[in-house]
């Protein structure tokens, strides 16, 4: 059976399927034929549950405190209650299955406690409630991924891949990611990239025609799933797995290679990294620096934000590997589709237009206050820079500006080294931004452009929807007047340009951006050698000729055909 969705990482995988699931599959009763092994079946679940609860528990000791590990710890002995137990067996022997039983017996508990009336016994329902959702999705074998512990060729399917579920899934186990949600730039895509694991997202109907243990080929190239594919398509996908890695081969020419343009213009190639160990791989593919260093990983999946010491080493060791080459760590980018519990975000009906990024930061100028100092003080041990996201005014930039004064001063005090010059820049990716791009080039040191958001604002199509997805495109005559724009001022005030949207890394763009003078290309690591092979193939004259041709176009599709035209002719000759 074949399936469509859109291609968003690219590769092949072929693998079995464990489904990750944050609620369970709706139950079906049915009287099992022998009881006593139903039971069993139950036992053997809640062994697991409990081994893989103190597991966790285990690791949020370390990473947090022993008083959230306790909470944890007494799902356990809920689901060991004698009394709970037998309830259970009770319906098992009366004809439940067990997912059934399990349902029944923890409901009333849930029900029992919220008729108390007691805040304190109330609350404990919704610990019942989440014992009784993981329980019943051990019984149905879906659950939530210790990605460290999958086996080797392992296909994650998934509603929605959310950035907390992501953290620790690396390449080696995890062959393949199919998703029933998310677009390219959706963060599960980008991060799926960056970990070089073939993705197909929004892949139609995924949840219900796929089955735990289904053999399962993502092409993350062309966006297609082959659920239990044939010896035929097993041979041909091998074949086309083989061919893309003589493709990578290949590009391995480039190594250690500047980056210029056919007729010898230098460019920039730079990563956008989500961690530091992302730092050291992006370093090892032959990164010039970092275009983009997001930080929200120091923030997600714990119960208590990250302080000054731990970000700051965080942060020096990025600067460090990178030596005297640039690395722009960018100011948390919360909100949106990145929730932190612990942050207490506002629920907002439109997050991404909400109070997210720079708005959030400039509300808590604690949190705020403990980043900066953090990033001026790694700033001291290599050449770190500072970069602002979601920006829409002048005063969001003189705001951290006043903050960053500040913090100067108290380190001053404080006599700890830190780098008090270490450069502001900020993210282009508002339409506001784009508007006043000449004043906000007056007052920072550089710019870069953040074409996935800016996509969606400039277009008001929200990136993860797909009835709006025929509008999400980058190459719509609007975005690129945005950027032609932007590039314009930049060089207009003097200050370097950059792009660390996922559109840097497009081949058909590229003449584009070398016509429009973009300084430097902020990529995932897996493209940097394709897009330093991408600029060599343009001389400036040719790609002005291109861009101007592109944009006397009406439509986004005329644009992206035409683009893709001349790079396939390009490669032809
Ligand atoms: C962007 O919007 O282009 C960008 C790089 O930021 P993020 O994808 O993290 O929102
Ligand atoms: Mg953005």
């Amino acid at each position: 059976m074949i399936i469509n969705g859109i291609a968003a990482s690219e590769g092949i995988g072929i693998g079995k399927v464990i489904i990750v699931t944050a609620a369970p599959k709706e139950i079906e009763d049915y009287e099992p034929e022998n009881k006593e092994s139903e039971v069993a079946r139950f036992t053997e679940a809640a062994d697991g549950f409990c081994e893989d609860t103190e597991k966790m528990a285990a690791e949020l000791e370390k990473a947090a405190s022993a008083k959230e590990a306790a909470i944890l710890r007494s799902h356990i002995q809920m689901a060991r209650d004698p009394f709970i137990i037998s309830q259970i067996t009770e319906e098992i022997n009366k004809g439940s299955c067990a997912e059934a039983a399990a349902e029944k017996v923890f409901t009333s508990v849930m029900e029992m406690f919220t008729a108390t009336g007691d805040p304190m016994t109330m609350e404990r329902a919704t610990d019942v409630g989440d014992i009784k959702n993981r329980l019943i999705m051990k019984l149905q074998g879906v659950g939530n991924i210790n990605p460290s512990a999958v086996p080797p060729g392992t296909i994650i399917v998934t509603e929605d891949l959310t950035p907390s579920m992501t953290v620790g899934i690396t390449g080696d186990k995890v062959s393949g990611i199919i998703t029933a949600k998310g677009g390219y730039t959706s963060h599960s895509a980008i991060l799926s990239r960056a970990l070089g694991i073939p993705a197909v997202l929004s892949a139609e109907d995924i949840m219900t025609t796929i089955k735990a243990d289904d053999e399962v080929i993502v092409d993350g190239s062309e966006g297609i799933v082959i659920i239990n594919p044939s010896q035929n398509d097993r041979d041909k996908y091998k074949k086309k797995a083989a061919e893309f890695t003589k493709m990578k081969t290949r590009l391995r020419a480039y190594r250690g290679k500047p980056s210029v343009s056919a007729d010898g213009i230098r460019k920039q190639i730079v990563a956008n990294i989500g961690s530091p160990k992302g730092g050291v791989i992006a370093k090892n593919e032959d990164a010039e620096g970092i275009g983009l260093l997001r930080t929200e990983f120091l923030y997600m999946n714990r119960v208590s934000a990250p302080l000054e010491e731990e970000q700051f080493e965080a942060y020096k060791k990025v600067a460090e590997t990178f030596g005297n080459k640039p690395v722009i760590i960018r100011t948390l980018d919360i909100g949106g589709d990145k929730d932190v519990p612990y942050l207490n975000l506002p629920k907002e009906d439109n997050p991404f237009i909400g109070c997210r990024a720079i708005r959030f930061c400039l509300r808590s100028p604690d949190l705020f206050r403990t980043q900066l100092r953090a990033l001026l003080r790694a700033g001291a041990y290599g050449n770190v820079r500072i970069m602002l996201p979601m920006i829409t005014t002048l005063e969001e930039v003189h705001e951290t500006r006043k903050l960053l004064d500040q913090c100067i001063e108290e380190l001053a005090c404080e006599g700890k080294e830190f780098n008090p010059d270490v450069p502001l820049g900020i993210m282009i990716e508002t339409p506001a931004a784009v508007i006043i791009a000449d004043r906000l080039a007056e007052e920072v040191d550089f710019f870069s452009i953040g074409t996935n958001d800016l996509t969606g604002y400039t277009m008001c199509a929200d990136r993860g929807n797909n009835l709006v997805s025929y509008l999400y495109s980058v190459f719509n005559p609007a975005v690129l007047t945005c950027i032609k724009r932007i590039c314009e001022h930049a060089h207009q005030a003097g200050i370097p340009v950059g792009m660390c949207g996922e559109a840097a890394s497009e081949p058909a763009l590229i003449p584009i951006l070398l016509a429009f003078g973009l300084d430097e290309f902020s990529v995932s690591h897996e493209k940097i050698l394709s897009t330093r092979h991408n600029i060599s193939l343009w001389t400036k004259e040719e790609a002005d000729q291109i861009a101007g041709h592109a944009l006397s176009l009406d439509k986004a599709s005329e644009i992206r055909n035409y683009l893709n035209e001349q790079i396939e002719t390009k490669r032809a000759r």
